[in-house]
């Protein structure tokens, strides 16, 4: 495997194409909007300038890992040559459908289709192509440069081989890939999300402020960050979207979101991205300072 495409330049997108890049493969970083593939290069290109002052790379890296990476804004011609598709657009079911078919047109027929979904069904989106067997989940986390695990999810009908690859490329980018079934949530959200919802809840139901939950869980289970702190920087969006998932897939009312979650969202506050969540980021420089903490 040489050639990879990765379809979406956002978090994710721009954080999965440095990997791939700073490991020696040609990356054709894909986005349907210019303007996000120049930010995710500029992201890109900062966070190797961080690295670089860490001196964690050389200059000679930082370079190389740059011209590793092309970006194109239609699908068809960045996908040609790709031995691997690694998809990371928005969440959005019909979106990933919609994308999944024109890949599977497009792309070579021995080409991995790989989704980085945080909650969508990899069962689904297979079966919209004409190889299920080659198409599974790489669910990095964010941010991807620094976090170790890729959650490696299994489709239904997710072949052995396709499995096997996707793990050992997984240990060649030097992250721990853990490999896990199709359901709801997959692993890391099915535990993640409740115990953050949970977290919603308590300071819904008056139990304590904000602080006050962030600090039991950080001084008190040895968590690097607080829970509602984490919802803010995972986007209270995404975690409403994910929560949904699992709350429509299992028909438990264990997974239904926080009413206080729902009604953040329907008012635009979405954490750090939104500048305001359960925490204020507008004034002072603290979405950057919660990033830089990780780089
Ligand atoms: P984002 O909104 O930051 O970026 C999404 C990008 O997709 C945007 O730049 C958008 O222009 C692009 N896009 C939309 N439609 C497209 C199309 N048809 N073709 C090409 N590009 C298109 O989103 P994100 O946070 O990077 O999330 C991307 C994926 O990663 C989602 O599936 C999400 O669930 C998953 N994920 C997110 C996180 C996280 O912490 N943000 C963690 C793990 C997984």
């Amino acid at each position: 495997m040489k050639n990879i495409a990765v379809i979406g330049a956002g978090t994710m997108g721009n954080g999965i194409a440095h990997v791939f890049a700073q490991n020696g493969y040609q990356v054709n970083l894909i986005d349907i909007s210019q303007d996000a593939i120049d930010r995710g290069v500029a992201t890109i290109t900062k966070n190797l300038m961080r690295l670089l002052g860490k001196e964690r790379i050389t200059e000679q890296d930082k370079e190389d890992t740059l011209q590793n990476i092309s970006s194109y804004t239609s699908i068809s011609e960045g996908v040609k040559n790709a031995d691997l598709i690694v998809e990371a657009a928005t969440e959005n079911l019909n979106l990933k459908l919609k994308i999944f078919r024109e890949l599977d047109q497009e792309a070579k027929d021995s080409c991995i289709l790989a989704t980085n979904t945080s909650s969508i069904s990899i069962t689904e989106i297979a079966a919209v192509t004409k190889r299920p067997d080659k198409v599974i989940g790489m669910h990095f986390m964010n941010p991807v440069p620094i976090m170790k695990l890729i959650e490696i999810i299994r489709g239904y009908s997710t072949s052995d081989e396709v499995t096997e690859t996707i793990m050992d490329l997984s240990r060649k980018l030097k992250k721990s890939p853990v490999e896990v079934n199709d359901y709801p949530g997959f692993v890391a959200n099915r535990i993640l999300m409740p115990m953050l919802n949970e977290s919603i809840e308590t300071l819904y139901n008056g139990v304590a402020g904000v602080p006050e939950i962030d600090t039991v869980m950080k001084l008190g289970m040895a968590h690097p960050m607080g829970p509602l702190q984490l919802a803010d920087f995972i986007g209270l969006d995404v975690c409403l979207s994910i929560l949904n998932v699992m709350y429509d897939g299992f028909k438990n009312p264990k997974y239904a979101p926080c009413p206080l979650l729902v009604n953040m969202v329907k008012a635009g506050k979405l954490g750090i991205k939104s500048g305001e969540g359960f925490y204020d980021y507008s004034e002072s420089r603290r979405a950057e300072k919660v990033s830089a903490m990780f780089l």
